[in-house]
């Protein structure tokens, strides 16, 4: 595996889940820009989850894990959170969405053919 493809990959989900969770945040607690608290703890929380992946190489994207490393609550947040942004990803970021659809396709980030 090309490692700067991986890693390059693993940025833009992160940067996709930052985007989702500034859509969500701006609707939901009314921020005018950045995140609150609680949206920023879970951001941290994600990033820190995608850090320690224990698929590595392999990762697939979060939403079609098998295992689902998340805690229920963090898990939950993160579902609403993907539900509420996912479809006005495509009308604020549709190159970045379209790419994170593909890659919940294949089912994986790494494999270097999305
Ligand atoms: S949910 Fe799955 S893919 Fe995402 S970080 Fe956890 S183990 Fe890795
Ligand atoms: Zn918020």
């Amino acid at each position: 595996m090309d490692f700067k493809k991986r890693e390059s990959r693993l940025r833009r989900e992160k940067e996709t889940i930052r985007k989702m969770a500034r859509i969500f945040c701006k609707a939901h607690h009314k921020t005018k820009e950045g995140l609150c608290e609680e949206c920023r703890a879970l951001l941290s929380y994600a990033f820190e989850r995608i850090d320690r992946c224990p698929y590595q190489e392999e990762k697939p994207v979060c939403s079609a894990c098998p295992i689902h490393c998340y805690a229920p609550a963090m898990r939950e947040k993160v579902r609403q959170v993907m539900r509420y942004a996912g479809p006005r990803m495509f009308l604020r970021h549709p190159i970045l969405a379209v790419l994170h659809l593909l890659e919940g396709r294949t089912g994986k980030i790494g494999n270097g053919k999305a």
